[in-house]
Formats: structure tokens, C-alpha cells, sequence
């Protein structure tokens, strides 16, 4: 996709209207449209990179210390009980817009969401092939 025609270029460039909670010059956070709970944000380069493969290192440690300052934000007015970062790459891994962001999603006792996953039982041969793979 082009960078022209992406959506949340546009919107971190304050091109289209949104619910911005935080704005500086390399990121906006906004409101999900479609939130899983209440309050969940996410947090947009100004600057598009697909996702977190073609994202500049400088931009990634400098979003995750938003996380940080977000969190902190969120805890303090919205009262919630816990917090999930998601980040998805790829639409195999539920990626639906092609601009990297981060999901700040608050939790709630009561929220009723599920962002967990389904846990398997490798065997320890099954995991040090994994790690072979991986670091060797
Ligand atoms: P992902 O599935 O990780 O790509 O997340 C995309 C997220 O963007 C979803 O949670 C959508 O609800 C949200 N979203 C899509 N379009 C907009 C928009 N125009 N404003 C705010 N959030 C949006
Ligand atoms: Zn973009």
C-alpha cells in the first residue's frame, strides 16, 4: 500500500479526525474505533512503517516508552486493573491495517474480553529444537 493511501498516515497526521489522547512530533494515540475495552488506544508513528520488520529501531524504543507513559495514564484516570500490549504483524497474525501501532488495552475484572491464546505441551526435545533453530 501506499503511504498516501493509508489511513492511519492520515490520521496521525491529523488529516482525519480522531479521538487523540496524546500528540508529539513522532507519535499520536488515539481511541480504537472498535474497542475491546474501555479506553483502548493505540499508538501511531507519524512516520508509516508497515510493521514492527520495517520499523526503525529508534521508533520502536521510543513507542515503548509511550506504552509506558500511556499506561501509567490510562491507570491513573480510567482505573483500570491491568493492561495488555498487543502488536499484530501480519494479517496471518490478525494485522488488518498496515501501519504499525501498538493496542493499549486496559483491563477490568468484569471486561468479559479474551486476548489470551491457546497454550500447546511441547516436550523439552520438541522446545531445544525450537531454540536450535532460533539462536544457533
Ligand atoms: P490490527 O488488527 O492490529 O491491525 O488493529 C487495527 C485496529 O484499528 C482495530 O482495533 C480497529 O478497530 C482500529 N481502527 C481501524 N480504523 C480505525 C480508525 N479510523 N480509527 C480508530 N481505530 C481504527
Ligand atoms: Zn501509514
Amino acid at each position: 500500500m501506499k503511504k498516501q493511501d493509508c489511513i492511519f498516515c492520515k490520521i496521525a497526521a491529523g488529516e482525519i479526525p480522531s479521538k487523540t489522547l496524546y500528540e508529539d512530533e513522532k507519535f499520536r494515540v488515539i481511541l480504537d474505533l472498535g474497542p475491546a475495552t474501555r479506553g483502548h488506544a493505540l499508538i501511531l508513528p507519524k512516520e508509516h512503517s508497515a510493521d514492527l520488520y520495517v520499523l526503525p529501531e529508534e521508533t520502536a524504543g521510543e513507542a515503548m516508552k509511550l506504552a509506558k507513559k500511556m499506561a501509567l495514564l490510562l491507570r491513573d484516570k480510567l482505573h483500570c486493573e491491568g493492561l495488555n500490549l498487543v502488536q499484530n504483524n501480519g494479517e496471518v497474525a490478525g494485522q488488518t491495517v498496515s501501519h504499525f501501532h501498538l493496542h493499549l488495552i486496559p483491563r477490568y475484572s468484569d471486561d468479559g474480553q479474551k486476548i489470551n491464546w491457546i497454550p500447546s505441551s511441547p516436550t523439552q526435545e520438541e522446545l531445544e529444537a525450537v531454540r536450535k533453530e532460533i539462536a544457533e
